[in-house]
């Protein structure tokens, strides 16, 4: 389902559209010509296709005979062509087409390619649709889904609070996208997006209000609650697209900036900036309660010589295997991060003195067990591991121990836990 059907008889626009769709977003396009070729690629490949950009004019179909087809198929479709009239677009939305696009101005391509990438995008969004009235729900939800969004629906504040609850998890809010009326019975529009905010910011959670025509002051005070837009009742179809692609394009812009900001680019590790500021309230929590902590570093052996051996590339592949190892071991209330080359902070609260020196073996082991190919040869690696559980004055302090514990590791002959004495 990863791959995006182009029928389209213009070679000049589908060598466009094929090159920037294929390096800018990195997905796959299968180009048809014509619509009989269109119709081959569907039989052989149909179930690949997450979307089709359909050209109305070609050599063997023309009116809305591709968009009929292809639609009859169950490919969701964007319409790109040369031009349209108001009968034309009325047919084609009545087919449930997400989009129509006019080749009129050299920018229809970049709208073409950012709406693909959207389009794929919202394919693992969760959005919510709050509306009292069922007709109107049903209205909104059709046309997220007809977008691919994953849509759930809400009859009132309350329960989108509880659904919104219900999908909050230790990453954060599940749910990315809130469509919501302003004029409910008990909670109303206002008064659920400010008990939203109480949990999800605005850059994380897009709140479109909906005010019926008229309601200019609604609107702002939408805005004013803690929304991030509003629309106005009756909308078009595309209006609609236009207002949720926006904003959740944002949204995925500040995603991206909030990745690059905290996590190690090459294994989506936590990075050492970021791990600070995760670990300090941990650490201060533990001080205050005078509770078990352990901070541990864990440090690959001799990785100069995995890549001298096999080169950078399978170095980072193990770093890759390494961090998935600290991952998958690690508890929910640990943090763990890379801190820089080939090693790695662990801070564990409430872990028992007796069950330190077996979790950090677990990890020794497991890091032990897993197994490289590089060409012909295969090969194994080992980590030392440094921690120590006194809590000191201060964070740094505990990180500075289990380095010394670590540098006894190594000393003392590597692939080992050191655990500090106190
Ligand atoms: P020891 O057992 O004493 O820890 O020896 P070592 O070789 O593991 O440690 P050393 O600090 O001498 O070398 C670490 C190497 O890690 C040097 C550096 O080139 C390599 N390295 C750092 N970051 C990366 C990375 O992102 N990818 C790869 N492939 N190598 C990296
Ligand atoms: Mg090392
Ligand atoms: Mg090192």
């Amino acid at each position: 389902m990863a791959k995006l059907l182009l029928i389209e008889d213009s070679k000049m626009f589908s060598n466009l559209i094929k090159n920037r769709v294929e390096s800018d977003l990195n997905i796959p396009v299968v180009v048809a010509s014509t619509l009989a070729e269109g119709k081959k690629q569907i039989m052989d490949q149909g179930d690949e296709f997450f979307l089709a950009l359909l050209d109305l004019n070609l050599p063997d179909a023309s009116g809305d005979e591709v968009v009929r087809f292809v639609r009859g198929e169950g490919i969701p479709s964007v319409v790109f062509t040369a031009s349209f009239d108001e009968n034309l677009r009325e047919t084609i939305l009545a087919m449930d087409v997400i989009d129509y696009v006019t080749k009129d101005n050299p920018s229809s391509v970049d709208y073409v390619v950012s709406l693909v990438q959207r389009i794929r995008n919202n394919a693992s969004e969760k959005a919510l649709v709050v509306d009292d009235s069922k007709v109107a729900r049903t209205i909104a939800s059709k046309l997220l889904r007809l977008f691919q969004f994953q849509v759930l629906e809400a009859e009132s504040g309350q329960q989108a609070l509880s659904i919104i609850n219900d999908h909050t998890t230790r990453s954060g809010n599940e749910i990315s996208l809130v469509l919501t009326d302003y004029n409910m019975p008990g909670m109303d529009g206002f008064e659920l997006v400010r008990g939203i905010r109480k949990t999800c910011s605005k850059s994380t959670m897009a709140v479109i209000g909906i005010s019926s025509q008229g309601g200019n002051a609604i609107s702002t005070k939408f805005i004013k609650n803690g929304a991030n837009d509003f629309i106005t009742k009756p909308f078009f179809p595309e209006e609609l697209l236009c207002r949720v692609s926006q904003n959740m394009d944002i949204i995925d812009q500040l995603n991206s900036l909030r990745v690059a900001a905290t996590r190690d680019y090459l294994t989506g590790m936590v990075n050492r900036r970021y791990f600070f500021e995760m670990a300090t309230p941990i650490y201060s929590n533990s001080k205050r309660n005078a509770a078990d902590l352990i901070v541990a570093m864990i440090d690959v052996d001799h990785f100069k010589s995995v890549n001298d051996t096999y080169g950078h590339d399978v170095g980072d592949e193990v770093l890759i295997a390494v961090a998935g190892v600290l991952e998958k071991t690690s508890r929910d209330t640990d943090i763990i991060a890379r801190f820089g080359g080939e090693e790695f902070c662990l801070i564990a609260p409430a872990i028992k003195q007796d069950d330190i020196t077996p979790y950090l073996n677990l990890i020794r082991t497991r890091i032990e067990e897993l197994s490289f190919e590089a060409g012909e040869t295969t090969f194994q690696i080992t980590a030392s591991i440094g921690a120590t559980r006194n809590l000191g004055t201060g964070l740094e302090q505990m990180i500075g121990d289990a380095d010394a514990m670590l540098y006894n590791a190594k000393e003392s002959g590597r692939n080992r836990v050191v655990i500090a004495d106190y």
